[in-house]
């Protein structure tokens, strides 16, 4: 079972699961995600889709043995612009989805992000550091919604023994982002194929990296077979600033776009980089598509839709 199935990463994760040789149901309500995202499984005879809001609690006939939970706005617009839900799916949502897996005797595995290190005072970020969050800045719906499943996922694993997994996802990008998603990468290439200004917020010096969703979605298949209850980054530690891949994707998009400079959110961190020692010791995972090889892959999705 994968809750927000129908979104950019849910996705691709049902696919990748399919070719694994299992049945996959998703769950999706449509606050960011979308249909078209799915179209190709339909035919499946192992997937189902149903559309369904997972705050409102799950009860699913038969057996399930993984519960993944994906569900939740991701961008920081889309959920600057449904704070109060963006903050359910990561309490409520993610309460019900571990009260399916006990349920079920299913291994759960919870979708964390980066976010939870907020501004971060260590760099790269290890699992160990426990970050430097605003909760009542524009980002805290997030940031501490991810912070409160995580404490989730861990009260479930010691009160009740659920088998738990937490996955710490970096900056990650591929098809099926919307091109109205918000995030620097579909931002970016829109703009650069419509021939429009790329707008770098800031000065561009704040840094990110970069994951392909097909390496992502490998880690997290590894971390269900092999993982433990604690927290893994899973990332790309290829680390560019703003201005750097701004200026590489107008290049790789052939555009004349100019960049143009526009104000900084507010709490936006200045740097960001996994530390993946973990990942790499316990599921011998290691990101394998170079960031140009990946945009490359993005914007001919890209080109498609825009
Ligand atoms: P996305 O917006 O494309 O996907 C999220 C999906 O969840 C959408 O389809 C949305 O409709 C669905 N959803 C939201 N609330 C729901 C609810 N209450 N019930 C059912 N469905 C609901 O975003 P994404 O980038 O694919 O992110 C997927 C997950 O990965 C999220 O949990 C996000 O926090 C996490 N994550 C993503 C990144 C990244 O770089 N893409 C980084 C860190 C963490
Ligand atoms: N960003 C930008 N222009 C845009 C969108 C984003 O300069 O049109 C910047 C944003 O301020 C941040 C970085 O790109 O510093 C990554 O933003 P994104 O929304 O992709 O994800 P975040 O890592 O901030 O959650």
């Amino acid at each position: 079972m994968v809750s927000g199935g129908a979104g950019f990463i849910g996705s691709h994760l049902c696919e990748a699961l399919l070719a694994n040789g299992l049945g996959v149901l998703a769950l999706d309500n449509f606050i960011t995600g979308s249909g078209e995202n799915v179209k190709t499984l339909k035919g499946n005879p192992d997937f189902e889709f149903r559309q369904a809001d997972v705050n409102q609690g799950v009860f699913l006939d038969g057996d399930v043995r993984y519960v993944l939970h994906f569900a939740s706005p991701a961008s920081p617009p889309q959920y600057d612009a449904n704070p109060i839900h963006t903050l359910k799916v990561g309490t409520v949502g993610t309460m019900n989805m571990l009260g399916l897996a006990k349920a079920k005797g299913a291994t759960f595995l919870l979708a964390s992000t980066s976010e939870v290190y907020g501004d971060p005072l260590v760099h790269p970020q290890p699992e160990s550091y426990w970050g430097n969050v605003n909760p009542i800045g524009p980002r805290g719906c997030y940031d501490e919604a991810k912070r409160a499943a995580e404490a989730f996922a861990m009260a479930y694993k010691r009160a009740h023994g659920v088998d738990t997994r937490i996955i710490r996802i970096f900056n990650t990008h591929g098809p099926r982002m919307q091109v109205s998603d918000g995030r620097a990468v579909p931002n970016f290439m829109a703009q650069a194929i419509r021939g429009e200004p790329i707008t770098v917020y800031g000065d561009g010096s704040q840094t990110r990296s970069l994951c392909y969703v097909s390496d992502l979605v490998r880690g997290v298949i590894l971390n269900l077979e092999r993982g433990d209850e604690l927290p893994v980054n899973l990332g790309n530690p290829h680390e560019v600033t703003v201005l750097e891949l701004a200026e590489t994707i107008v290049r790789l998009a052939g555009s004349k776009s100019k960049i143009e400079h526009r104000e900084l959110p507010v709490d936006d961190p200045k740097q960001r980089q996994p530390d993946i020692t973990r990942a790499r010791k316990l599921l011998g995972w290691d990101p394998e598509v170079p960031l140009e090889e990946g945009l490359k892959r993005t914007l001919d999705y890209f080109r498609s839709v825009v």
